[in-house]
């Protein structure tokens, strides 16, 4: 993986997409804004959200057991898988037993996640994306920036002469409504062609087995509905106990995800229903890592995420750098803190660090996911498994120099002689050596030329 510095380098030079993210950012949190306003018990709505997700995490082993049962009781069939390799078989498996060389897509983080498409195209089953948005991103060869917008860096120009190159030559309109009508056009017959459907979850009920798709575009109750065989590939950390918590959870998720009261479909259905549907329904619980983040009783909270997106357009550092830089399908905050837990932090250990910490994000969530502290913990857990042994020597030091009034003011009175040759006016513009890092893309202070202590002494004998 790219660290995220290296990759933000590039990404912030990208204007277009700057400009882009700005727009659609500034746009969603407007909507957002007026809606939450609306509620006079939002802040209530949240801690019944929080609690209903600390409850699912701590009994997740009794409601995955009743949701598996429910679903099997109402006809449908439940696949457990560790990791990528064993989801992606399941799917594999499922499209091969049909004789099918393609299935339609809903947009899925979950599928992305474990690289389902790749993995279907190495079994020669090719997966359709039928979302707006991801049909875009897979016509070009591109990926996701954005959880709910991913297609956010490209323009509507781009997407013209994308559209004309492949599923719509001749077309000449730029205009929303003519390139919708286009990918309209082409999904049409795919959608009435398919034998087997692929969906994420939302949520999936525990009470009832019960499997919950939100979505815009109404291309998800095609690909639920539609195809005679259905298969949901859902994280484990994605349920909820009874399906009355629904009834937090779709006022909290619209409101803070695009800022509506309601989107435009919710689709539900519980395991198969003769002559109403598919047929043949498959859920494929996967874990991929989060039985690990389970343990760690500080960044569990990541798995409370509904992947609302309220985080990222309210964060200084996604808003410039773009979804990509993050190198995951999960960006922003987010992606921050839940990246580096499922694929282990010495995989990712940049992403903690790509915050302010601000606390924008932990303002917004609608779960209330203490994102800040979280990263800290992770920075943590990145210093000790990555700081080489000089780092970790220069920070024993300095713990050691703080904790004593004397060594301290001995340090300060160190480091007002030797700043001297690099003060350029009242700034150090550059050190030498590995300290050059700091002062490579900021100026640094220095130390002041009386102390406050001193001070004090002075004025108040
Ligand atoms: S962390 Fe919170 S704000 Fe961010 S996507 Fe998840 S639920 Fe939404």
């Amino acid at each position: 993986m790219t660290s995220f510095p290296e990759a933000a380098r590039v990404e912030l030079a990208n204007v277009q997409q700057r400009a882009n993210l700005r727009n659609a950012t500034d746009t969603i949190r407007a909507k957002r804004a007026k809606v939450i306003e609306e509620l006079p018990d939002w802040e209530e709505l949240r801690e019944a959200g929080k609690a209903i997700k600390t409850d699912v995490l701590a009994h997740l082993d009794e409601y995955l057991l009743q949701f598996e049962a429910a679903v099997e009781a109402a006809g449908g069939r439940v696949h457990w898988a560790r990791d990528a390799a064993e989801a992606n078989a399941v799917v594999a498996g499922v499209a091969r037993a049909h004789g099918v060389d393609e299935v339609v897509k809903v947009k899925s983080l979950t599928t992305d996640e474990i690289g389902l498409n790749a993995a279907l195209a190495e079994a020669g089953i090719h997966a359709l994306e039928t979302d707006f948005a991801e049909l875009i991103l897979q016509l070009d060869g591109d990926w996701s920036s954005h959880i709910l917008v991913p297609a956010i860096h490209r323009n509507r120009t781009e997407i013209r002469d994308l559209f004309a190159r492949t599923i719509a030559p001749g077309i000449t309109s730029d205009d929303p409504r003519d390139l919708a009508e286009a990918a309209r056009v082409y999904l049409r017959e795919r959608f009435l062609t398919a034998r087997v459907g692929v969906s994420g979850a939302n949520f999936g009920i525990a009470e009832t087995g019960t499997v919950c798709v939100v979505e815009s575009e109404g291309n998800g109750r095609m690909c639920t509905t539609l195809p005679p065989v259905l298969v949901t590939v859902m994280g484990i950390e994605k349920l909820l106990p009874r399906f009355s918590d629904l009834g937090v959870f779709l006022q909290l998720l619209p409101r803070s995800a695009t800022g509506e009261r309601m989107n435009p479909y919710t689709s539900l259905w519980t395991g198969a229903t003769a002559g109403d549907g598919p047929q043949e329904f498959h859920v494929v619980l996967l874990d991929n890592g989060r039985t690990r983040v389970l343990q760690d009783e500080v960044g569990r909270q990541a798995l409370h995420c509904i992947r609302c997106s309220a985080c990222l357009n309210v964060c200084p550092v996604y808003s410039r750098t773009g979804g990509h830089a993050y190198g995951s399908v999960y960006p922003g905050p987010i992606g921050a803190i839940l990246v580096p837990q499922l694929i282990g932090i010495e995989n990712a250990a940049s992403l903690p660090f790509a915050s302010s910490l601000c606390g924008a994000c932990y303002e917004v969530c609608p779960v209330k996911i203490d994102i800040p502290t979280v990263l800290l913990h992770l920075r943590a857990k990145a210093v000790e498994a990555k700081a080489p042994a000089a780092e970790r020597a220069a920070m024993g030091s300095l713990g050691w120099v703080f904790r004593g009034p004397r060594r301290f003011a001995t340090a300060q009175w160190i480091g007002r002689i030797a700043q001297r040759p690099f003060l350029r006016g009242n700034a150090i513009r550059r050190l030498p050596g590995p300290l050059g890092k700091w002062t490579r893309t900021r100026d640094l202070k220095p130390v002041a030329a009386e102390s406050f202590r001193s001070w004090w002494r002075r004025e108040r004998p």
